[in-house]
């Protein structure tokens, strides 16, 4: 399939998840990193996204709660090219009620080739990139061929 291109700004539009065993981290991780979240559009499921703004005292545009839908809203942004980076602090230790949403959402950032980070360490090298504050090509196939290939194995055969 052929290739297309995909432009990340300079600022850019990050997605911060947790779990809630998973919360304390990521607030005590994204206070270390204020300055730098500061510089981007912050997005987040619905409890993250309000422990966020009180903690950061930054703006935050916040989906439902990720076990009633917010996940797969994230995953829906991803999907339509509205999302650059995904932070998801996911417990390893506790199953979910919404686990299939998860995977799909994980699934939708390896589809779109967005950055994801699933524990801190990453989400400290993506952070510390030069490319956090600069422009990126992500490169990606070009799906709305795959759709059309798809279309035409489907198209019946021309009538006589
Ligand atoms: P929450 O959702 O931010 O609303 O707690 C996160 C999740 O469990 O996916």
């Amino acid at each position: 399939m052929e290739k297309q291109t995909q432009l990340l700004g300079k600022r850019k539009n990050i997605a911060l998840i947790a779990h809630d065993h998973m919360k304390d981290e990521l607030l005590e991780w994204a206070s270390f990193n204020r300055g730098n979240l500061s510089k981007h559009y912050i997005f987040a499921t619905g409890t993250t996204g309000m422990l966020l703004e009180t903690t950061l005292d930054l703006p935050v545009n916040k989906v439902r709660s990720g076990p009633l839908g917010g996940d797969m809203q994230i995953g829906a942004m991803i999907s339509n090219g509205e999302l650059d980076m995904l932070i998801f602090f996911w417990d390893p230790l506790e199953m979910q009620p919404h686990d299939p949403d998860i995977r799909a959402l994980l699934r939708m950032a390896v589809v779109w080739n967005i950055p994801v980070a699933t524990n801190r360490s990453s989400a400290d090298f993506i952070f510390s990139s030069p490319l956090m504050n600069n422009e990126y090509e992500r490169i990606l196939p070009n799906y709305d061929q795959y759709r059309s290939k798809r279309f035409e194995t489907f198209v019946p055969p021309a009538q006589e």
